[in-house]
C-alpha cells in the first residue's frame, strides 16, 4: 500500500485542502515552491502511463480540480507536473499531479 493511501484512509495525516468523490488534495510534505499541493485520484492508478480509456473522465477531472484549486490559492501561473517512472522522478506509485506555484520556474526543467 502507498503512502498516498494511507493518507486517503485517515491511516496518516495529512494537510488535506480538496476533497470530492474521485479527488483528493493536499499539500506536499516536502514543499518545492511556495505553494505545493499534489492531486490524487481515490483510484489507486500506479502512473499516468497506466491511465485506461474508463480513466478520461477521472483525469480530466483531476486535471480541471487542479486549475480550481490554484485560482483558490491566487495563483495565475503556476506549474503542473506529472512524474512518470522512476527515471522520470516518481518516488509515489499512486497517480499524482503536482501544482507549483509562488516562485518563477525555469525552462528546460531539470
Ligand atoms: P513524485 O516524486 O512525483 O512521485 O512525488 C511524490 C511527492 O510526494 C514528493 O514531492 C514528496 O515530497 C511527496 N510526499 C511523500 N510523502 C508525503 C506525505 N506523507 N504527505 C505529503 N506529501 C508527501
Amino acid at each position: 500500500m502507498t503512502i498516498f493511501q494511507k493518507i486517503l484512509d485517515r491511516e496518516i495525516p495529512a494537510d488535506i485542502v480538496y476533497e470530492d468523490d474521485m479527488v483528493c488534495a493536499f499539500r506536499d510534505i516536502q514543499p518545492q515552491a511556495p505553494v505545493h499541493i499534489l492531486v490524487i485520484p481515490k483510484k489507486p492508478i500506479v502512473k499516468i502511463g497506466d491511465m485506461d480509456e474508463e480513466d478520461r473522465n477521472l483525469v480530466g477531472h483531476l486535471m480541471h480540480r487542479a486549475t480550481r484549486i490554484a485560482a483558490d490559492e491566487n495563483l495565475t501561473d503556476y506549474r503542473l507536473v506529472i512524474n512518470n517512472g522512476e527515471g522520470a522522478g516518481q518516488s509515489v506509485f499512486h497517480l499524482h499531479l503536482h501544482i507549483l506555484g509562488g516562485r518563477p520556474f525555469a525552462w528546460p526543467p531539470g
